[in-house]
């Protein structure tokens, strides 16, 4: 049953190029966690989404998949009774921008010009109408949060999202509660990922609301860096000592470094012993 889903969703993968993983879990109800008085987070099915209150309007950072935007306005109605004014995207996979479907006839959403360029290509609806190439800050109601693309990682588009005066960042997929996803169909690079990481920790900030999972602190992303490198490391030493790339799907054992095994990882892999020296 587990490998079933686990190719079903590798068949979704390669058909749409669309990282639909979470849709393998049931929906799960949303809840609101709050990090500060301005700032909280909806968790639960599909990737988890920032809430930050203003006089002037909500701004959500990703919207998760179309069908939960019902749940999702209701959860910000329970944060502000402001409107939702403005949704920034980390990344443009259906389970973090899914929501802008419905959410662009009513507000702007705002994400790195690679997420324009992917969901175009994939034929996603709701792509940004307005993008940025390296940098971006908005101020709304006397608060800001700053966008940075600092390079490919889970995509040629990520962006991580700072609330400074939080003291909070939102790294989208490029840092998740398990293994990551390299996506090479829409630009990903492994070997890339742990430099676009290490100019992220150059950021002030002491939480961290990761794509996926519970919230989590700068030294678990530190920590979860230095595992992608020795992985990586690792892979590479295979590749040197002539192993093919099969022989490293099979039998590369990440839980030594302290992540589990998944089917999404193991379909980067490939991608990664290509890209490695
Ligand atoms: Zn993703």
């Amino acid at each position: 049953m587990k490998s079933l889903s686990i190719r079903l969703i590798a068949a979704t993968v390669a058909a749409g190029g669309l990282y639909v993983a979470m849709t393998q879990q049931a929906a799960q109800p949303l809840t609101v966690e709050k990090l500060t008085d301005d700032l909280s987070v909806i968790v639960g099915s599909g990737g988890n989404v920032a809430v930050l209150k203003t006089d002037e309007g909500t701004v959500l950072v990703d919207d998760k998949f179309d069908r939960n935007v019902p749940e999702i306005l209701e959860k910000a109605k329970s944060v502000s009774d402001k409107p939702i004014r403005y949704v920034v995207n980390t990344h443009h996979h259906g389970d973090h921008s899914g929501g802008n479907t419905t959410l662009i006839k009513t507000t702007e959403i705002v994400a790195h010009d690679n997420v324009y360029a992917n969901m175009t290509k994939g034929n996603q609806p709701g792509a940004p109408r307005i993008t940025f190439s390296d940098k971006m800050s908005l101020r709304l109601g006397g608060k800001e949060l700053r966008a940075h693309h600092f390079g490919r990682g889970h995509t040629n588009g990520d962006a991580v999202v700072l609330f400074p005066a939080q003291r909070v960042l939102h790294t989208g997929d490029l840092f998740v509660s398990g293994t990551p996803f390299m996506d090479y169909a829409n630009g990903a690079s492994g070997v890339e990922w742990t430099s676009t990481l290490d100019k992220t920790l150059e950021l002030d900030f002491d939480r961290v609301i990761p794509g996926h999972g519970p919230i989590m602190t700068k030294a678990q992303l530190r920590e979860w860096v230095h595992s992608f490198k020795k992985i990586k490391d690792k892979v590479s030493e295979m590749k040197r000592s002539g192993k093919s790339v099969e022989e490293v799907v099979k039998t590369l054992n990440v839980e030594e470094f302290g992540w589990k095994a998944s089917g999404l990882w193991a379909k980067g892999l490939p991608g990664l012993y290509a890209e490695l020296r």
